[in-house]
């Protein structure tokens, strides 16, 4: 038997959360905004009015204002939404154990073996009573997709949106998928889309018509994920919500196509681990007080060093000065670097309460610094959330000559 998989997904979630909270935004075109103070920040999701007025996510500010003259722009309050997130998910619970949150405001059920809880009920009906609690009991709208498969599942609920319910059963896929662009599968990016273009492949029905072979020779392994998926053979599961081992550590390590000579260079390589650790921290739901740093050298010759801090953190900025410092402190420059390992370690939950312990003297600073950099990495965080990894960065370039992406 097939599985029956929902993909429940909140709409214009953050502008959403906001106008329950304040009513009054619902009655005029509203955005949030990543840094609403600035023309040049960008506008992270909207309200009905401010669509219909052309406004779009991702667009800065200005642009948007200028489609849009009485656009109201609020800040991300992300504590608001992870408290809706948490509400939302909590209803999800009452159906299933299979949970998977997928982002802050997507998640994946797998419903197949509560069926027989809901006599008389078809999954459709299941997802349109959830899409139904949902709203009574939070005032949000979600979308759902119901399939035999999480990709398809997933599909279905960016379909029909707002508050929609699509069926992709296995005989719908030629009707309902086939006819769709290749993009709107969930990890088809830009490259492969392209890529796929190249061989005059344009729609999922196309990319079907491939052999296996075929598309393992243009796209590697993702071609052969991609033929799994587009013949119904996908079986990835969907995780058990409590099914989860908190980690005793974060780390990323990389060894790069060429040496590292020099404090440039060697900061672009550690600004992109400490990306990536601060973005598995802040995913997971973690601080760390305990910065480490390894280095290898082409010799294999090997130092560690690491750094107890004054409170936890999970920001790439103090994970980055923090191992710049040990390796300023520790590293002769001007002799290459193989491998680079970052790690954070002495995790805490993200929220739980801790004492600061910093001087009196810098104590306000340093606390409004720390404030502002979590502000600037939880939107950036937000923003990667929608669009992508790459959709942002922090200061440093990309080399991709370093092996650095
Ligand atoms: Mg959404």
């Amino acid at each position: 038997m097939d599985r029956i998989i929902l993909h429940c997904d909140g709409n214009n979630f953050f502008a959403s959360c906001e106008c329950t909270v304040r009513p009054e935004l619902r009655k005029v075109p509203m955005a949030v905004a990543g840094d609403p103070e600035s023309r040049h920040g960008i506008i992270l999701a909207k309200n009905d009015l401010a669509k219909k007025a052309g406004v779009q996510t991702a667009e800065p500010i200005w642009q948007a204002k200028r489609k849009c003259p009485n656009l109201v722009c609020v800040p991300a309050t992300f504590d608001l939404y992870h408290s809706f997130y948490e509400r939302i998910n909590k209803i999800y619970l009452s159906y299933t154990d299979l949970v998977e949150p997928f982002s802050i405001d997507e998640s994946f059920l797998d419903i197949t073996g509560c069926m027989h809880l809901h006599p008389g009920k078809s999954p459709r009906d299941i997802a349109d009573e959830i899409r139904e609690r949902v709203k009574a009991e939070l005032g949000i709208t979600v979308s759902v997709g119901v399939s035999f498969c999480k990709t398809f599942a997933k599909l279905g609920s960016d379909y029909k949106k707002p508050d929609a319910t699509t069926v992709i059963f296995r005989e719908d896929v030629p009707s309902i998928v086939y006819p769709l662009p290749v993009s709107d599968l969930v990890f088809v990016g830009k490259k492969t889309t392209e890529i796929l273009s190249a061989h005059a492949v344009k729609t999922v029905g196309e990319l079907a018509q491939l052999s296996e072979n075929y598309l393992v020779r243009i796209l590697g392994k993702q071609g052969k994920d991609l033929y799994t998926v587009v013949h119904c053979l996908e079986e990835s599961q969907v995780r058990d919500f409590y099914d989860y081992v908190a980690p005793k550590s974060v780390s990323h390590g990389m060894t790069f196509r060429r040496d590292l000579v020099g404090e440039n260079e060697v900061k672009s390589g550690v600004s992109v681990l400490a990306d990536r650790v601060a973005s598995r921290l802040r995913f997971e739901g973690f601080k760390g007080s305990v910065v480490q740093v390894t280095l290898r050298d082409p010799s294999f010759k090997q130092i560690q060093r690491q750094k107890k801090l004054s409170h936890p953190t999970y920001l790439q900025k103090e994970i980055t000065d923090i191992s710049m410092e040990l390796i300023r402190a520790n590293w002769d420059f001007s002799k290459p670097i193989r491998l680079i390992t970052i790690g954070v370690n002495e995790l805490v939950p993200k929220d739980e309460e801790t004492v600061e312990q910093v001087s009196l003297f810098d104590m306000e600073e340093s606390h409004t610094d720390t404030k502002k950099q979590e502000a600037i990495e939880d939107t950036m965080a937000s923003i990667r959330e929608k669009f992508g990894d790459k959709s942002i960065k922090f200061g440093y370039s990309s080399d991709s000559e370093l092996g650095i992406k």
